[in-house]
């Protein structure tokens, strides 16, 4: 749902501001699912909104429900490519997983959705459209989203424009009205992303996935840190505090005899605190279980790892994903087939 699009279209056709404040409602709070179900629309403006702007560009392939609560539904494009998306349930908190990407091009080596490879990018209205959906399952039991992580499929950085695009629909004060600080954008460290961010008024959440404290151990995971080391990672870090001063969140994957040893919990620490002391906050995440030949750190590696960053002074909690039973759980987003779509799609040009 392109509701920008919808919007100036509204403008060019001359129609009263009253128009889109009807829309804005309709969309985004009564959570219309058709340009027909905006009843205080004129009948004959509606039938020219369905001409002109399809109110839905993604199927819904399937929907898998955790004993956790947690819901991932898979939808496709109209040009056919898949992605996922997951709701999570906190007590009463519900929060959106949202993917930026079909698939993804950064192939790290413990992630599902990077050995699927990349699809294409989605737009805006493609995103925003992950939250509708997630916001009408919340409403079922009269909860309401409080908040987007991009953090589904893909890298949102090497999507920038749309992704930014759709924390501007989201935030909308007339429309979703999410707060910028309720969403937040993990990149897996794609520096230029971080410093258009740190140039944005948005007030939106960073977050960075390291996932190692030097370029052996991160590289080794990650292909993108030949490109930008984590040197170069830390001066963007850098850089972004000093625009912003926004807290930094760092995302570190514990993976079992690989970057979970207690002087990768020293390193990590002083790395941070060299970058920017108390500017992060660091979210460790157990692996969950993928196709790639990693084990999740046990609970003993994970508790000193934890108690070295108590002792250093950096900030940190344990993520516990959610949905690991239905494969919906950080990094077991992937479906089969992108490659293949993508060089049938480029035949057929
Ligand atoms: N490309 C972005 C966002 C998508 S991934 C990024 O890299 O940040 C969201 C988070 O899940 C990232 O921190 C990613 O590294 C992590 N992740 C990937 N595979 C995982 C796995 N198997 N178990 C746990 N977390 C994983």
């Amino acid at each position: 749902m392109q509701l920008d699009a919808a919007l100036a279209l509204l403008a060019e056709w001359g129609e009263p501001s009253y128009r889109s404040a009807q829309v804005r409602q309709g969309v985004t709070r009564d959570l219309a699912t058709s340009w027909d179900e905006v009843s205080t629309l004129s009948k004959s403006l509606r039938a020219r909104l369905v001409e002109a702007v399809p109110f839905a560009e993604l199927t819904m392939d399937d929907v898998q429900r955790s004993k956790d609560g947690t819901v991932k539904a898979r939808f496709r494009t109209a040009d056919d490519f898949p992605l996922e998306t997951v709701l999570m349930r906190h007590g009463e908190r519900r929060t959106v997983c949202v993917s930026s990407q079909s698939g993804c091009a950064l192939a790290c080596t413990f992630c599902a959705t990077g050995a699927m490879g990349l699809g294409r990018n989605l737009t805006g209205g493609e995103i925003f459209e992950q939250l509708l959906w997630a916001a009408r399952e919340a409403r079922v039991d009269g909860a309401r989203i409080g908040n987007v992580v991009l953090m589904g499929m893909g890298e949102p950085f090497h999507n920038y424009d749309e992704v930014l695009r759709f924390c501007r629909l989201a935030n909308d004060a007339e429309g979703y009205g999410l707060a910028a600080r309720s969403i937040a954008i993990s990149t897996a460290g794609w520096v230029p992303g971080i410093d258009r961010l740190a140039a944005e008024p948005l007030q939106v959440k960073l977050a960075i996935s390291l996932h190692g404290p030097d370029d052996e151990v991160r590289g080794a995971l990650m292909p993108v840190n030949k490109r930008f080391d984590v040197a170069a990672v830390m001066a963007a870090c850098r850089r972004y505090r000093e625009a912003t001063r926004r807290r930094i969140f760092i995302e570190y994957l514990l993976l079992d005899g690989v970057n979970d040893a207690p002087e990768h919990a020293d390193r990590l620490a002083r790395l941070l605190h060299e970058t920017a002391p108390g500017g992060f906050h660091v979210n460790l995440i157990v692996y969950n279980p993928t196709a790639a030949d990693y084990r999740a750190s046990v609970p003993a590696r994970i508790g000193t790892f934890r108690a070295i960053l108590e002792r250093r002074k950096i900030d940190h909690s344990l993520r516990q994903s959610r949905g690991r039973d239905i494969d919906a759980a950080c990094g077991q987003l992937a479906v089969r087939g992108v490659r293949e779509l993508r060089s049938r799609q480029r035949a057929a040009r």
